[in-house]
């Protein structure tokens, strides 16, 4: 599909919306009712509130004077950069100015937002990081009193789970796969970090930490915990060989090269947002660009998930 037109994008977004381009079906945004007409301008209007619409309201394409086609190309660029895409580089492919560009990306982040209904199961590795600049690289006056490279007093707490899966391939093999929930939070301590296992986590999986102290009930809470002793250089420990925190290790080091590589520096104000691309990327990791884009589109005209999918075809 070549969304190389503004009607081919008008288009996807109402058939997406509402169905086959059937007047009948199209719902009004603003009483939620089946009484529209289309115009002769291409705008529908509802005949029960008597207000006129375009298939943009509610979408995140809303108050852009953009055209579709540049927002689509845009979406397809950010959902399929690996590492993320900076202001510049994206100002730069679709010809906006780097201001323009910064509020797009800001818009179509905000589509990344974690589903809070989804709960992790079975196998899950837990662990926390600490985000923020080195002490050593700040200026004499911007430096926290009292505090060494390593102190975690100015940095912010991360902490993350992350589920251990399978996922049947193209071949029809079943191939690893990891899906991750990570947030910022106010401490890493007990009093913190068990309401948010507690929700996040099924009851009876298997939760596999560090031997940070903040975890030592979590097997009160009804999971099979298992410790990992990083201190003790068992990186893998005991015999069945699956009490390790590696894969979500993994996670945070991408993350880590996203923020550099990419971003250079993020405020703590924003530190979510850049959490929850990190965690939409990791986690459609193995899908192909055609079900990447089409999902992040779904969200984009405020739908959940579909199960279609545009074949895409990218013009040089
Ligand atoms: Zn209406």
């Amino acid at each position: 599909m070549y969304f190389n037109n503004e009607d081919v994008c008008k288009d996807a977004i109402i058939e997406t919306r509402w169905g086959k381009e059937q007047e009948q079906d199209v719902v009004c945004p603003y009483c939620g009712q089946h009484h529209c007409v289309t115009r002769k301008d291409g705008k529908f209007r509802c005949n029960h509130c008597k207000r006129n619409f375009t298939c943009k309201v509610d979408t995140i394409f809303e108050d852009s004077n953009l055209s579709l086609v540049k927002w689509f190309i845009a979406m397809y660029l950010i959902s399929s950069h690996k590492k993320g895409i900076s202001s510049c580089q994206l100002a730069r492919d679709i010809k906006v100015t780097q201001k323009t560009a910064w509020y797009m990306l800001h818009k179509v982040r905000a589509l990344y937002a974690q589903n809070d209904s989804e709960a992790l199961s079975g196998e899950v590795e837990c662990d926390e990081v600490y985000i923020g600049g080195k002490e050593k690289w700040k200026h004499q006056s911007m430096r926290t009193p009292k505090t060494q490279g390593r102190s975690v007093k100015t940095k912010t707490p991360v902490f993350g789970m992350m589920e251990r899966s399978e996922i049947k391939n193209k071949k029809g093999n079943m191939e690893f796969m990891s899906y991750v929930r990570a947030m910022v939070v106010e401490k890493i301590d007990r009093a913190t970090l068990e309401p948010i296992i507690g929700q996040f986590i099924e009851d009876g999986s298997t939760v596999f930490t560090d031997e940070l102290s903040a975890y030592n009930h979590v097997g009160d809470m009804g999971y099979n915990h298992r410790v990992c002793n990083h201190s003790a250089l068992q990186f893998v420990c005991e015999d069945d060989g699956s009490v390790y925190t590696n894969n979500i290790e993994g996670f945070w080091s991408h993350f880590r090269r996203m923020i550099t590589g990419c971003y250079h520096d993020v405020s703590d104000k924003h530190l979510q947002t850049y959490i929850d691309e990190a965690c939409f990327r990791w986690n459609t990791r193995k899908m192909s660009e055609s079900k990447r884009f089409t999902d992040m589109f779904t969200t984009s005209i405020g739908l959940v998930k579909s199960n279609k999918e545009f074949k895409l075809c990218v013009a040089a």
